[in-house]
């Protein structure tokens, strides 16, 4: 399965019932989890870095955010 079919199937049962604000907590906390594991671009920061992490704006150069741990894809070029 793929990590963006689960965020979304965790996105609906979120809307599927009155869960307890520790299960919602839990929901909202695996979908990010989950989400970190689909690659995002790095993104540019004038004057500091021309590769840094979409989610928390770190400069990376790795595979994964060493920071918030997001998965990272680069510019083929
Ligand atoms: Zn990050």
């Amino acid at each position: 399965m793929e990590s963006k079919e689960v965020v979304e199937i965790i996105q609906a049962g979120l809307a599927w019932a009155n869960w307890t604000e520790n299960q919602r907590e839990a929901f909202i906390i695996a979908g990010e989890a989950v989400r970190k594991q689909i690659p995002q671009r790095v993104i540019k920061i004038e004057g500091i870095s021309s590769q840094a992490c979409p989610t928390c704006k770190s400069s990376v150069n790795g595979k994964y955010c060493s920071f918030c741990g997001q998965k990272l894809r680069y510019r083929s070029t």
